[in-house]
């Protein structure tokens, strides 16, 4: 299960406390940003909360990743219900098994457009963000939460 990137390598992301969306670089941006820790707590570059790194999955993020998992959970179902006629069977049950369970199709592959601009925190340079055209200044350091304009 992979999300996609945008052809700049920013992954979409989306702030649980104000609810925009953005965009983070994935993995390091450059051979300064490997020098650091990942740290445990991003700032969203919107609103400047804090929040852990796994707290920032775009809805459509959620639902690719629960339909990722559903196909699966049927068919280990499926198996166990058939388990459950054939013993049915022996003992002369009239039962009988019809259809199957549909296979979820699987989702459309998520795509990634290339949108919104990428701007700077003056602080923690080696870390980029993208943020929607229409935001406005101030806008908050993904790894420090400091302010800054554009
Ligand atoms: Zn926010
Ligand atoms: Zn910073």
């Amino acid at each position: 299960m992979t999300l996609p990137l945008d052809h700049d390598g920013f992954l979409r992301r989306e702030c649980p406390h104000c609810e925009q969306e953005f965009k983070w670089h994935h993995g390091p941006a450059s051979e300064e940003a490997e020098q650091e820790n990942d740290p445990d707590t991003y700032y969203c570059p919107l609103c400047g909360h804090p929040a852990g790194l796994d707290s920032w999955w775009t809805q459509v993020q959620i639902d690719q990743i629960q339909h990722a998992a559903l196909p699966a959970a049927l068919q280990a179902m499926e198996q166990e219900l058939s388990g459950m006629f054939r013993g049915a069977s022996k003992k002369h049950f009239s039962l009988e098994q019809t259809g199957s369970f549909d296979t979820a199709e699987a989702p459309t592959p998520l795509v990634e457009m290339d949108d919104m601009t990428i701007i700077i925190s003056p602080c923690h340079a080696y870390e980029p963000v993208k943020i929607p055209e229409i935001a406005t200044s101030p806008f908050y350091c993904l790894v420090c939460g400091s302010p800054f304009a554009v």
